[in-house]
């Protein structure tokens, strides 16, 4: 059975964009292979960031990640601070990745070149990035388009590191493969830019029934449909990519036929996805509001998945350490 390494920073807010990006994936995907799930809270820090709200943003996420369906039976499910090998090989990654690859990633120049002053873990976490798959011998990383650089920038590290440590048979990393999401990307409810918490122009997947409609109701749609006689086109429609991920595909059939036809207005069409979102989300909504009540269970859930990371982890380190030359420190 293939391993699968993926993680998602704790921003306090599961919403449908990384629900149908990525989360609805990871549950089908547990049932099929090896998999790995982390909230990266490592990650989170390398923007600025709000120290007293991390511990909360770490477990709410974890919340979101089991109320959606993630079972701890069937993945392992952990902080990725709580294995602190992630650092330590990130660490030794750095010493073989290419300076001049890491300044051309296109993230990293985006991130850079909004701030005043750029902390060297902006530039380095694509690094981080290889050390948290590699540090599980990963070979499939479930990843969006826009991830396929760093993606690809870590394979080269892992030939690199092989290169120079993994010769002479036994123990090398693999290359990991991507895992390409299907799914087309969500954007916002403006319609323009990626789905974001920070932007305000997301539905979270904890979000009520009034409070879906509420903000699906004045979401941009395909801007041709000035009246409800012009026919639209759903192909660059936002709320049709939404249909796509809550509703059944003969009403996807229909949602398309009515659009070309104008033979229904956008609030028809926006009633029809609200309540196939509500019928989704309600479950989850309940399963997240039963988990908070019981943040234990999920403390648990998270020491007992960090506990069988670390238990990998340890393995891999030990053979890192020992093919890079550092003394062991138990033996005698
Ligand atoms: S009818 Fe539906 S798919 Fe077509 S433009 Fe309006 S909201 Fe979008």
């Amino acid at each position: 059975m293939a391993r699968v390494f993926s993680g998602i920073q704790p921003s306090g807010e599961l919403h449908i964009g990384n629900y149908l990006g990525a989360v609805q994936n990871w549950v089908k995907l547990q049932s099929q292979h090896d998999c790995l799930f982390s909230v990266v809270d490592l990650h989170a820090i390398t923007q600025a960031y709000e120290v007293a709200t991390l511990p909360h943003r770490t477990l709410e996420m974890a919340v979101g990640l089991l109320a959606a369906g993630l079972d701890p039976a069937r993945c392992i499910l952990f902080v990725q601070s709580h294995v602190p090998e992630h650092t330590e090989l990130n660490w030794l990654l750095n010493t073989v990745t290419p300076l001049g690859e890491l300044e051309r990633q296109t993230q990293f120049k985006d991130k850079a070149q909004r701030q005043e002053s750029v902390p060297a873990g902006l530039l380095n976490y694509p690094v981080l990035q290889a050390a948290d798959v590699l540090l599980y011998v990963a070979t499939l990383v479930p990843v969006g388009e826009d991830q396929l650089q760093h993606l690809e920038l870590m394979r080269e590290i892992a030939r690199r590191w092989n290169a120079r440590f993994g010769t002479g048979g036994g123990f090398q990393f693999p290359e990991p493969q991507a895992l390409l999401s299907t799914a087309k990307r969500v954007l916002g409810l403006d319609g323009h830019a990626k789905m974001s918490k920070s932007l305000g122009n997301t539905i979270s997947l904890f979000d009520p029934p009034e409070t879906i409609w509420g903000k699906l109701r004045p979401a941009a749609t395909d801007p041709a449909r000035v009246t409800r006689k012009d026919p639209g086109n759903p192909d660059i429609c936002n709320i049709f990519t939404i249909h796509q991920g809550f509703s059944p595909p003969d009403t996807q059939t229909q949602v398309a036929h009515n659009c070309r036809t104008a033979g229904w207005g956008c609030l028809d069409c926006k009633r029809v996805l609200a309540d196939n979102m509500i019928a989704t989300l309600g479950p989850i909504r309940e399963r997240a509001q039963e988990l908070r009540s019981h943040p234990e269970r999920v403390r648990e859930v998270l020491r007992s998945g960090a506990a069988k990371a670390r238990t990998i982890a340890r393995g891999t380190m030990a053979e890192v350490r020992r093919r890079m030359g550092f003394l062991d420190a138990e033996e005698r």
